[in-house]
């Protein structure tokens, strides 16, 4: 049974937020109805490896690992010392930084379609990067997406294609408030692994299409052929085709989910666990795409900050040396074989699978009404118990086997109670917290 649990002080700090950070926090997925509000922690106050401590003094083995940007742990030893001496050597210089050549090189190296390389500090920024770089090329305005892309207004103008109140694509309660009017149109979705819609939507705005832009999976397999059809279409069409492999990047392969499925893109959109955890994002891609860039105004004093740029050499070497594709593989099946375990031992009937870089627990429900309150009870169960977690898990290299055993464990319990929550029908009385709510719904399973 969890002993003494408690996130008072998060949840003090999280009313103290509302009066300073309209929204409480930088980061939607940081939001604290994301996961079981009232019993999940809010705030940390330190990480190490495969763990953090909450502003409360609890210590949780995290499975969020700061949603993605974490790969090889938490203060890395090996990142932090080159980190710590390149602060030395001075973080942001009056002339260019040499590591910006250095870097442009390892990732021609490793990214599959990379030819030339500009930086930037976040992966939404890198994406509006991307599209100005794909529209300046073309001469086109019209972006098809498929994914989230960040908070930029070139992408969130796709929200006045859309009925608020239906909540249909593309991110069902969020409204585009202060997004000009004037972008309505420009950027429009398509629905992942349907490739006649695609071609429909093409057929449809012939001539304009200046890019496909597209997270070109997150937890499962794209259909077969499904990817190298939609590089057809792009290539037929006249439009670039950008994977934005923000988060699905790295952990699958060093050279991302291109090098793992085996189809390039002309431009990708780089950032999160490139740099375990230092701000950083890139735009890599041929040659043709890049080179014109030259020519547009994309410009800003951080993109040359040393501390990313060695941050993520150090990180995609570090990888490197620690074979990190296999390593991922390796975790993930663990993870997945000792959370059906943990399932079917619970007494419960559902998976956890995936692909090994992000599995995920999906239950068989009798109602699928009762999602929200079944995982969130997860969750909340996971947490009092010392486990940060979502539905899916998200390991880094410093996670070890006793972590996962420990994991499986404990969501052997937490299962249980939901077990017992849904043969009883009590879900309600069980719950502590607040129900989980998503921000949006994703377009990319
Ligand atoms: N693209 C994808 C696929 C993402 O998952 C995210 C963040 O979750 C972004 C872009 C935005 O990146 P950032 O939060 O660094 O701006």
């Amino acid at each position: 049974m969890p002993q003494n649990h408690s996130v008072k002080r998060s949840l003090e700090m999280y009313e103290r937020a509302d009066e300073l950070i309209p929204g409480r926090t930088q980061l939607i997925s940081r939001r604290s109805s994301q996961f079981a509000h009232g019993v999940s922690p809010i705030y940390a106050q330190r990480a190490k490896g495969s763990r953090f401590i909450d502003v409360d003094e609890n210590e949780y083995i995290d499975w969020v690992s700061a949603v993605g940007a974490i790969i090889l742990g938490h203060a890395d030893e090996v990142v932090n010392t080159a980190v710590k001496e390149q602060i030395d050597r001075g973080s942001l210089y009056t002339l260019n930084s040499a590591l910006e050549i250095e870097l442009a090189e390892l990732l021609n190296a490793v990214i599959p379609s990379s030819e030339m390389v500009r930086y930037t500090k976040s992966g939404g920024e890198a994406n509006a990067m991307a599209a100005r770089i794909a529209r300046g090329v073309t001469g086109r305005d019209v972006i098809l997406f498929s994914g989230y892309h960040g908070w930029h207004d070139w992408y969130q103008s796709a929200n006045y294609l859309v009925d608020p109140e239906s909540g249909e694509f593309p991110f069902a309660g969020i409204e585009p408030i202060g997004v000009p009017k004037a972008l309505a149109g420009t950027a429009i979705p398509f629905v992942w692994g349907n490739l006649p819609a695609l071609e429909a939507l093409l057929k449809e705005h012939e001539g304009t299409v200046a890019a496909i832009m597209m997270e070109p999976l997150r937890s499962e397999l794209p259909p077969k052929g499904y990817l190298e059809g939609v590089k057809a279409l792009a290539k037929a069409h006249g439009a670039v085709l950008i994977f934005d492999e923000v988060s699905c990047g790295w952990r699958i392969r060093i050279g991302g989910a291109q090098e793992y499925v085996g189809v390039t893109p002309d431009m990708t959109v780089l950032a999160k666990a490139m740099s375990n955890g230092y701000p950083m994002g890139a735009v890599v891609g041929s040659r043709d795409v890049m080179e014109p860039a030259s020519r547009m105004f994309i410009s800003s004093s951080y993109w040359s900050d040393n501390i990313g740029l060695v941050a993520t050499l150090t990180t995609i070497r570090e990888l490197q040396r620690r074979d990190s594709a296999r390593r991922f593989e390796e975790i993930g099946e663990t993870l997945r074989t000792a959370l059906n375990k943990a399932i079917a031992d619970a007494g419960l009937s559902g998976a956890c699978k995936g692909l090994s870089y992000n599995p995920a627990i999906a239950l068989d429900l009798p109602d699928e009404n009762l999602r929200g309150k079944v995982n969130t009870l997860f969750i909340q169960e996971m947490a009092r118990r010392g486990i940060h977690c979502n539905m899916g898990f998200k390991a880094t290299l410093a996670h070890t086997e006793a972590d996962i055993q420990e994991t499986a464990r404990i969501a052997t319990e937490a299962l249980a109670i939901v077990k017992s929550g849904l043969d009883t029908g009590d879900l309600d009385k069980l719950l502590q917290s607040d129900l989980k709510k998503e921000p949006f719904r994703r377009l990319v399973r």
